[in-house]
């Protein structure tokens, strides 16, 4: 059976790592933001649905308190993100209302969602703001999220809780954008004779054994920090593209259809290359 092709998605999940956000020099790059709220706000008035996953909080953080590297503190880490957070919702929303496109901030922890009637209530929100045509930007809750032995409230990093998210949305889609073209077979940077896969419709140990390999921490999170993301979309029989977040308005090549960074899709979904 077909599933839905790129061509004909609905409802899109964005993530948005920090290396997109966030400049080599520390300092929070508002051309990028501004072309997520451009690129996205075009895409809602379009018709189409969508739900920003942005990092961020803690790079935001430490360019205001003049930091140039995380504090190894857990607690310092905890209070840049509460700084960096509610600085990078203000320069969201500024540039989301530029487009009269109204924004909405949706903090989340691990615990919320595993809890039935917390995760109802998260479904809920996101389901209301999305049919009020609001882009909700969802980021972990950096301030309280803890790993403690019988309190598991961490989503591990975003690129799961966009996987989560993508979920709980029920979206047909989740765009992955980060530092690197898309899923390769080795690490680029060391290995010239790295292949950028087109298309990956199943995770396999070969792959894992890329993603694992000494080295091949290349793209933020790492590499199989995205293909955790990527199962968990496997699962649900969605979709996923992992491309580069340089140039956020990629986006909307990438739902023309066109092959840009790796999708992962199973078979039972058609692409134009088809
Ligand atoms: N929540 C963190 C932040 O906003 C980022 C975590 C991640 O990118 O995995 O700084």
């Amino acid at each position: 059976m077909s599933r839905t092709s790129i061509e004909s998605v609905k409802r899109i999940v964005v993530k948005v790592g920090t290396s997109s956000l966030i400049l080599p020099n520390g300092k929070i790059n508002l051309r990028a933001i501004d072309q997520i709220a451009f690129t996205l706000t075009s895409l809602n008035n379009q018709g189409y649905e969508v739900i920003l996953v942005s990092s961020g909080a803690i790079g935001a953080g430490l360019n205001l308190l003049g930091l140039n590297k995380r504090p190894s503190s857990i607690a310092k880490q905890q209070a840049a993100a509460a700084i960096g957070q509610s600085e990078l919702i203000k320069i969201y929303n500024q540039r989301f209302q530029h487009y009269h496109q109204i924004s909405a901030q949706v903090l989340l922890t691990r615990d919320v969602v595993d809890y039935p009637e917390s995760r109802a209530n998260v479904i809920n929100t996101l389901y209301e703001l999305v049919s009020m045509k609001v882009i909700p930007i969802v980021n972990e809750n950096d301030s309280v999220a803890v790993d403690e032995l019988d309190h598991l409230t961490k989503f591990g990093d975003n690129d799961q809780l966009s996987a989560i998210v993508a979920s709980l949305s029920d979206a047909d889609l989740l765009i992955m954008l980060s530092d690197i073209d898309g899923f390769f077979s080795d690490n680029p940077q060391t290995n010239p004779d790295a292949v950028l896969y087109n298309r990956i419709t199943e995770i396999n140990q070969s792959l894992e054994n890329s993603a694992d390999g000494a080295g091949s921490r290349f793209g933020t999170g790492g590499m199989s920090s995205k293909l955790k993301a990527a199962e968990h979309v496997f699962h649900r029989d969605s979709q996923m593209v992992l491309a580069n977040g340089k140039n956020p308005s990629i986006i909307f090549d990438i739902l023309e259809g066109k092959k840009i960074g790796t999708l992962f899709a199973s078979d039972t979904h058609s692409s134009k290359e088809d």
